[in-house]
Order: C-alpha cells, then sequence, then structure tokens
C-alpha cells in the first residue's frame, strides 16, 4: 500500500534553514520512517497577525510505519528536542512540524485533524507538496491541491531559494 504522507517544515528563529535540515535528518533517521521527497525550500511571508521574520519552509514525503498519531507524538518530540517552546499562537518558532496530508486519510481527532485544517489556505504549505507530487488531490474538499492557489491573497508570498538544496 502506498500512503503518501507529507510534512510540512517550517521555521523563523536562528538559523532557520539549518533548523530546516535538522529536522529532516532527525525525522529521516527514526527507522519506522523512509524518506520519499524532499522539496526545494522557500522564503515565505508569514501568516500571522504577530509582526515576525519571514520563514524557510518546505515539505518532505515520507512512508511511516506506525500510526498517524505515533508520527504526531514522534514530530512533537523532534520539535521538543530542537527547543521549541509554545508561546503565543502563529508567533516565531525554531521548528514546526505539522502533518499536512496522510494518504487520502481523514482524521478528526482531538489531537490530530488531517488534512490539516489550514493546508488549502497556505501557499506556503500547498507549494512544496504540488512541487514533490503535482496530482495531489485534496481529500475532503475533493479538488485538486494546485487549484486553491488561485484563491489565496497575493500578499502570502512564496520565493523558491534557487541552488539552496538538502
Ligand atoms: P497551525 O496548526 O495553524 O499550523 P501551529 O503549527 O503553530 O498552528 P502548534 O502549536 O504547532 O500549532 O500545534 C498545536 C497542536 O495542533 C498540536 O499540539 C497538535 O496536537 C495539533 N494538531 C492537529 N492537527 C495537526 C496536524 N495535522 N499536524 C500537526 N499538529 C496538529
Ligand atoms: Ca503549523
Ligand atoms: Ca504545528
Amino acid at each position: 500500500m502506498d500512503t503518501k504522507i507529507f510534512i510540512g517544515i517550517g521555521s523563523n528563529i536562528g538559523q532557520s534553514f539549518e533548523n530546516c535540515k535538522t529536522a529532516i535528518e532527525r525525522i529521516s533517521s527514526d527507522k519506522r520512517a523512509d524518506l520519499k521527497s524532499i522539496s526545494s525550500f522557500y522564503s515565505t511571508s508569514p501568516v500571522s497577525d504577530v509582526k515576525q521574520d519571514d520563514y524557510i519552509n518546505c515539505a518532505v514525503e515520507i512512508d511511516w510505519q506506525g500510526t498517524p498519531l505515533d508520527l504526531l507524538q514522534f514530530l512533537n518530540d523532534i520539535e521538543t528536542s530542537m527547543g521549541r517552546v509554545r508561546e503565543e499562537k502563529n508567533g516565531p518558532r525554531i521548528i514546526d512540524l505539522d502533518i499536512l496530508m496522510y494518504g487520502d486519510g481523514i482524521i478528526d481527532d482531538d489531537r490530530l485533524t488531517v488534512p490539516h485544517r489550514e493546508l488549502h489556505r497556505r501557499r506556503f504549505a500547498i507549494v512544496p507538496c504540488i512541487e514533490i507530487d503535482p496530482d495531489l488531490i485534496h481529500p475532503t474538499l475533493k479538488k485538486p491541491l494546485s487549484n486553491f492557489l488561485a484563491e489565496i491573497p497575493p500578499d502570502q508570498q512564496v520565493t523558491r531559494l534557487e541552488g539552496i538544496n538538502y
């Protein structure tokens, strides 16, 4: 069975690019995770009312031997190990690891909503995913992920970083 799992990675504190790379290394070093693909890195404007620096964002596609909640716990543990402290909502962060899609899975748990509830409203989340797989369909909204880009306000800026790769 081929479940395409997409994790969104973001950072806007410290060495943001290095922080994203460190998170990818930690994801891929766990034996339950099989790293299938890494997107380009993007410089993105914050989608938040809190004034803060631009982000570096990317996405990875993985296979995962475990449950979705195991994956959430694993990602939360990586965030904590990298020094993430949860302060104000949508404020700056060293690292953020979100489960954007879990194949065509639909999960509505207190701890985990899949697809990520904001995925279709965020250019910084959609663009790296469709770079990896242009044909992704949003499992609940049942439209190609790429279709949502036209509805996203232009002030959400996402710029691919040429020549900066994992
Ligand atoms: P946003 O969810 O808008 O991207 P955020 O990433 O800043 O905001 P966090 O503080 O990182 O929010 O996460 C809050 C909680 O969201 C987590 O503790 C987790 O239980 C929950 N959560 C629900 N769905 C998901 C998901 N798909 N991926 C990651 N966390 C999720
Ligand atoms: Ca997030
Ligand atoms: Ca998060």
